[in-house]
């Protein structure tokens, strides 16, 4: 077999500065040794987060051109819905500015105190929309997918017993929908099969509860599928997405992931009374509903990069990056998670840094060795991310202590990957070297983007 090569040539680049050692050594100090604190021009491969941080293609470029800034009913507006409606075959169609901005309002209008949303594994946001209305968001993950060992194909899936227990203890008046998380960014970028999107639809079904995608990898999704699960080698992704949307009330989006786009969302229902409270709010938060938070050209490039995201060739260039990156890893004793997930490699810290006791936090020096070595810009999923305290007010550690290097979309090439590999080849070489840390400063929430951090 040949290479599989990146399918696009470059056309604009964008200059990346490598500055030296003690450089960089110099830069993470005065960022208080935490990496979310340093500037981005000093990280010459920066893997935080693969959420608005691609590249768009010619045809998205020129599409931008075509942007319709009317204020109501444009042009570039048509494009949008005409395109999400084709993919998800879903009737009311709200842009919002990104995804959490569609959770809210979804949250806002259907949530009432002690309500009870289940999913396969809520992302942060969407927690944080239904908690703040009073609302509890269930978590139903398979069992699996807990496991970092194990390698089952879809290991995103929700665990239907799970689903109809949860549904028996709070009866269905407490729970106005579910959602399923396609694919599982909180468990690794694991996807769901259709199989199980099925099964979840049928349980639902029978109590009455709609189903609402969290749909932000929903391509990715349908590669893996596509690949994976019996019966749908032979249809297009974009096949396999209407199908996948067939068992949904409704979605939310954000456009940041696989509609290639730097900014964007959308909320989408059936529900005629539904789409009428989401417009009352939209136009109260976002803007007039044919807008919704986002300039004509912003429509227009993720109408076409949500057509992109299912393009074949595209999805297998993209998973054969991260591929790529965990099988060289794993040839080198590297222990990450497996198997590897649609937008991301997790390096187990953990594992890795076994002299550094947990509340020392491992995946801290993981990062940071990972930038001196390299510039490369990684971010702990450990306890500094999710470390609760007791009831005596002492530190828990995470269950697990996980460093994920998020993969921006066709931004990277692959000596980029050969160069991250070289770093962390170092890293683990020297890794008795590394040192544990200790927090100096800290916040109430979302501690990790902001404390600060000295060597232990
Ligand atoms: C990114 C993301 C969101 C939130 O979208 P934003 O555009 O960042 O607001 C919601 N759910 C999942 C699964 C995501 O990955």
């Amino acid at each position: 077999m040949k290479t599989i090569i990146e399918p696009f040539r470059i056309k604009t680049t964008e200059p990346i500065k490598i500055i030296s050692k003690e450089e960089r050594i110099k830069a993470l100090k005065e960022a208080h040794e935490n990496v979310f604190l340093l500037d981005a021009e000093d990280c010459c491969i920066d893997l935080l987060t693969d959420s608005g941080t691609g590249a768009m293609s010619t045809r998205q470029w020129a599409a931008m051109m075509l942007g319709d800034e009317s204020y109501a009913g444009s042009k570039s507006w048509k494009h949008f819905e005409k395109t999400v409606q084709h993919i998800t075959g879903i009737k009311h169609i709200l842009p919002t500015h990104q995804g959490r901005a569609a959770e809210a309002i979804l949250a806002q209008t259907l949530i009432r105190k002690g309500h009870v949303i289940p999913n396969n594994s809520h992302f942060d946001t969407t927690r944080a929309n239904i908690e703040y209305v009073g609302g509890i968001a269930a978590n139903l993950l398979c069992d699996e997918g807990t496991d970092t060992a194990d390698e089952s194909p879809f290991k995103g899936n929700m665990d239907i017993e799970k689903l109809e227990a949860c549904i028996a203890e709070h009866g269905k008046e407490k729970i106005p929908f579910a959602m399923i998380t396609v694919t599982n960014n909180t468990g690794g970028g694991q996807p769901v099969s259709m199989a199980n999107i099925k099964a979840v639809k049928a349980v639902l079904n029978k109590h009455n509860i709609p189903l609402v995608i969290d749909a932000c990898r929903f391509a990715e999704n349908a590669y893996f599928i596509h690949e994976r699960e019996k019966g749908y080698m032979g249809k297009s992704l974009l096949d396999i997405a209407q199908e996948m949307f067939s068992y949904a009330d409704g979605a939310t989006m954000s456009c940041k992931k696989d509609g290639l786009a730097n900014i964007g969302g959308f909320l989408i229902c059936n529900n005629d009374s539904w789409a009428e409270e989401f417009r009352n709010l939209l136009i109260i938060r976002e803007g007039f509903p044919t807008y919704g938070g986002l300039a004509g050209r912003d429509l227009e490039a993720i109408a076409v990069g949500l057509m992109e995201a299912l393009e074949y060739d595209y999805q297998v260039y993209r998973q054969a990056t991260v591929r790529y990156l965990s099988e060289r890893l794993i040839d080198l004793g590297v222990p990450i998670v497996k198997p590897a997930g649609g937008h991301a490699v997790f390096l187990d810290a953990r594992k890795m840094l076994d002299h550094i006791p947990d509340l020392q936090y491992p995946g801290i020096g993981v990062v940071n060795a990972l930038y001196i070595e390299g510039g490369v810009r990684g971010v702990e999923l450990g306890s500094v991310m999710f470390g609760s305290f007791d009831e005596n007010g002492r530190e828990q550690a995470s269950p697990l202590e996980l460093v994920r290097l998020a993969f921006p979309r066709r931004v990277y090439t692959q000596s980029h990957f050969d160069y991250l590999v070289e770093v962390i080849r170092e890293v683990w070489k020297n890794r008795a070297s590394i040192p544990g840390y200790s927090i100096t400063y800290q916040t109430r929430f979302l501690r990790h983007f902001t404390c600060h951090f000295e060597k232990v």
